[in-house]
């Protein structure tokens, strides 16, 4: 396909521009460009079609089954798009003055006291703007509660080898030194080897839970005291809180502090780059340090409120509004025994999947998983000669979105899949009937996927060369 700038000709394009309606003023020299900007020159046709045919050639939920483990890419219902296209939401200024934003921060107070109920917390900021910007946020409010407590002494966070991989990096930016503990053989985090890491070093733990191999930590309660009777505080990585909403609450497993992903989550499409939103809650004790402003209400009227020791801002204003706004409409729509279904449809789909294909794969782990489940295509590797990435790039021909490759990091040749709630159980059958399919081409014809995808605009990119050598913008001469 041709990139736009190659498309086109000389005097096409649209006029943007109105005619001069001020006086002409002359560049000073020096400021002038030198040559004239590199704009594409299209017409709206070609552009329309342009775009048409970049559309075709990408992949999301609106084409096919999407079982991206850890990602959670389940439909969002359109109604919440529409409430986030409401003239009175969109239309708006944060600079604009309370009594005329009302509406707006009642939105903000009622998905902060929604995010509140469902994960058991006293506060919420909506400022970070994604999972990992929440995670970075959560770090700075434990760091600022140790500091002024004068517990300077407690720089290390403890990360379990389960967790989502942002959590090290978080920590690590966020000035933290990062130990890591391994899981036992069940997939749980080692608690003797928790004991043994804790110490008056220890500034917290952070935890995804359900981790990344798809497994409610049985420990959880006995976790979260090792880390409280040496002093620490908890962090709860609930990037993806698709299996415990409205079940049971990190805030009652003795998290301290929270990030949830509302791209995740609650209903914003993402994939593409954002805009996301990684809302962060706390217990009482942190919620001075809360990064911009809170909403609070006072004989009914609504008002923002910088919290006492705030830590700053991580973002403008209050983050992503109208995210938010989805996030909002998504609860109130599904009501309190929708979002309990809604985990309980996710976990029963990854259950489905994960028992009718257990007999074809070997699980990583034989138990009853959580939304997601991970394959171990080891044996299949040693077999066939095919691994996970020739399977994977196998289910591209039959339409399919590969599961995520090769994450956990402790599962070789994985393949973590995430069904979501929202698919059909038709949808199911026939994937684990592909599924099947190419595990027995594996065993019949492994040429066949190791030359796979054949039906897709591109192959098999140089992963490596793309990586290392990005090439992201078009080059004008
Ligand atoms: C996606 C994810 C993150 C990171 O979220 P981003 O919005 O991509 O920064 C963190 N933890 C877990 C468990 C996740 O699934």
């Amino acid at each position: 396909m041709k990139l736009i700038f190659e498309k086109g000709n000389e005097g096409r394009g649209l006029q943007l521009l109105p005619d001069l309606d001020v006086p002409e003023v002359e560049i000073a020299e020096g400021m002038k460009r030198s040559k004239k900007p590199a704009l594409a020159k299209v017409s709206e046709t070609e552009i329309s079609r342009h775009y048409t045919e970049l559309a075709n050639r990408s992949y999301g939920v609106n084409n096919g089954f999407y079982p991206l483990g850890s990602c959670t890419m389940k439909y969002n219902p359109k109604v919440n798009d529409l409430a986030a296209g409401l003239k009175g939401l969109t239309d708006i200024h944060p600079l604009q003055s309370e009594e005329t934003t009302q509406g707006s921060l009642a939105v903000i107070k009622e998905l902060s006291d929604a995010l509140c109920e469902i994960n058991g917390m006293d506060a919420f900021t909506l400022q970070p703007a994604a999972g990992a910007h929440g995670e970075f946020t959560g770090l700075l409010l434990i760091k600022a509660y140790l500091h002024e407590k004068g517990e300077t002494g407690r720089t290390k966070i403890i990360v379990p080898d389960s967790a989502h991989g942002t959590n090290p990096a978080s920590a690590s930016m966020c000035g933290f030194e990062v130990i890591n503990v391994p899981s036992g053989s069940d997939g749980c985090v080692d608690t003797q080897a928790l004991r043994e890491a804790v110490g008056d070093d220890t500034a917290g733990l952070m935890l995804t839970n359900p981790n990344t191999v798809g497994l409610f930590d049985k420990n959880i309660k006995e976790i979260t005291d090792i880390i409280h009777d040496a002093g620490g505080l908890c962090y709860y990585d609930g990037a993806n809180l698709n299996a415990i909403m409205g079940i049971c609450r990190p805030g009652d497993m003795g998290f301290d502090v929270i990030h949830v992903n509302l791209h995740k989550t609650f209903s914003t499409p993402h994939g593409g780059g954002g805009p996301g939103s990684g809302p962060v809650g706390c217990k009482e004790f942190l919620a001075p340090f809360l990064p911009g402003h809170v909403v609070e209400e006072k004989d009914s009227m609504y008002s923002l409120v910088r919290p006492s020791r705030s830590v700053g801002d991580v973002k403008v204003f209050h983050g992503n509004f109208l995210v938010a706004v989805r996030a909002l409409s998504y609860i109130l729509t599904l009501g309190k025994d929708g979002i309990k279904k809604t985990s309980q449809a996710a976990v029963l789909n990854a259950n489905y999947m994960r028992v009718m294909l257990k007999d074809t794969f070997d699980m990583a782990y034989d138990e009853t998983c959580m939304h997601e489940f991970v394959m171990d295509l080891s044996r299949m590797k040693e077999e066939t000669g095919c691994s996970a990435l020739d399977f994977a790039k196998g289910l591209l021909d039959y339409g399919i979105h590969p599961p995520t490759m090769y994450f956990p990091l402790i599962v070789h040749e994985a393949l973590m899949a995430e069904p979501t709630e929202t698919e059909t159980r038709e949808t199911l059958d026939e994937a684990v009937r592909i599924f099947s399919e190419l595990a027995k081409k594996a065993k019949e014809n492994p040429e066949s996927l190791h030359a796979a995808p054949q039906g897709t605009p591109i192959g098999r990119p140089d992963e490596v060369a793309a990586a290392r050598n990005p090439i992201v913008r078009f080059m004008a001469d």
